[in-house]
């Protein structure tokens, strides 16, 4: 069994061969997106030149029908057509569909998976529960279930399924707009993002209890220039009450939504992982913990322990390595068909 295998990201694309129990040969290059000022068509050829060349560089010893498996980010229609990639292409009205173009210049069968759903299988073979829940807190807010009972493994299928993050949380008049366009999502308030607008609300009309907050104290926060990365983050980890309300409040949405996920689809173990989950750390599992007893304290629901929520520390190759494991169980699942 080998595959060539692609983790395409927004700023970088990471390339490697799997075989039936290794990823070798990986590389990493950095590539084009919308911000160099390039057409989307332009940024699809370029991707596909630079996967072409990487090809190229270990053709040698690589079987002429092995697939090609990335791992993309963006919605992904029956596994084979990528919809769009904010992160790549901009806001682009008529994204193209990369794996089509990669499908007849290789040659080769093209098999694309989400992201999230390429960590959901890389994170399979780290948690052994039947089925769990991924959730990824970063600029935005995705979710996939992992079911290895389910022949599809993750359920991904159709393209909607796990995006929690465009439910709508709050009605309010000025809740804050999507980056899809809505208002008032799960996404644009409980996200890293959404929380580091939140803290800069607050900053602006509460000015005296910001004054005392170690975001101002220790980390010389402004309550116009407040970032995640250099204020609210540093001060929650110090135990700052200020910058934990922030972090408490503008979470809560997210646990009342893993709650109903979690009596919905009978998950028995909530994974999360992002940048902005990951750089708050234990502070964030612990207070997501608390908010979701607080979210549900109905007899059945399993206890909010540290198993029912669990930090992912998956490093920084989760999604090459999940289009291997992917890569993988094709492989079988095609054997054992013919
Ligand atoms: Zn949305």
């Amino acid at each position: 069994m080998q595959a060539l295998v692609f983790d395409l990201g927004g700023t970088h694309l990471r390339c490697g061969v799997a075989d039936a129990s290794a990823l070798r040969h990986v590389t990493k290059v950095r590539i084009d997106n919308f911000l160099g000022g390039h057409p989307p068509r332009e940024i699809a050829r370029r991707l596909v030149a630079r996967m072409k060349a990487y090809e190229a560089s270990v053709r040698a010893g690589l079987s002429p029908v092995a697939p090609i498996v990335v791992s993309f980010p963006g919605p992904v229609a029956e596994r084979r057509r990528t919809l769009d990639a904010p992160t790549l292409f901009g806001r682009a009205p008529d994204p193209p569909d990369l794996a089509a173009d990669l499908r007849r210049h290789s040659l080769r069968d093209v098999v694309v998976l989400n992201d999230l759903s390429a960590a959901a299988w890389r994170l399979s073979a780290t948690y052994g529960v039947h089925r769990f829940l991924v959730v990824a807190i970063s600029s935005g807010i995705g979710s996939k279930i992992f079911d290895a009972r389910h022949p599809d493994g993750v359920l991904d299928d159709p393209p909607h399924a796990g995006e929690i993050g465009h439910t709508t949380v709050s009605w309010a008049p000025d809740a804050p707009r999507c980056d899809c366009g809505g208002m008032g999502h799960l996404g644009a308030i409980a996200s890293g993002r959404g929380l580091e607008r939140l803290a800069r609300q607050r900053a602006a009309i509460e000015p005296a209890a910001f004054g005392e907050s170690l975001c101002v104290t220790r980390f010389g926060a402004r309550a116009e220039t407040l970032t995640n990365e250099d204020h609210l983050v540093p001060a929650a980890i110090a135990g700052d009450r200020w910058s934990l309300a922030v972090v408490r409040d503008g979470t809560r949405p997210l646990a009342r939504t893993l709650a109903t996920v979690v009596l919905a689809a009978g998950v028995t173990r909530v994974v999360v992982t992002g940048g902005f989950a990951s750089a708050l750390g234990d502070v964030y599992v612990t207070l997501l913990r608390e908010l979701l007893r607080d979210a549900c304290d109905y007899r059945l629901m399993p206890c909010p322990t540290a198993d029912l929520v669990q930090l992912a520390d998956p490093g920084e190759e989760v999604c090459l390595e999940g289009a291997a494991a992917y890569a993988r169980h094709l492989h079988c699942a095609r054997r054992v068909a013919s």
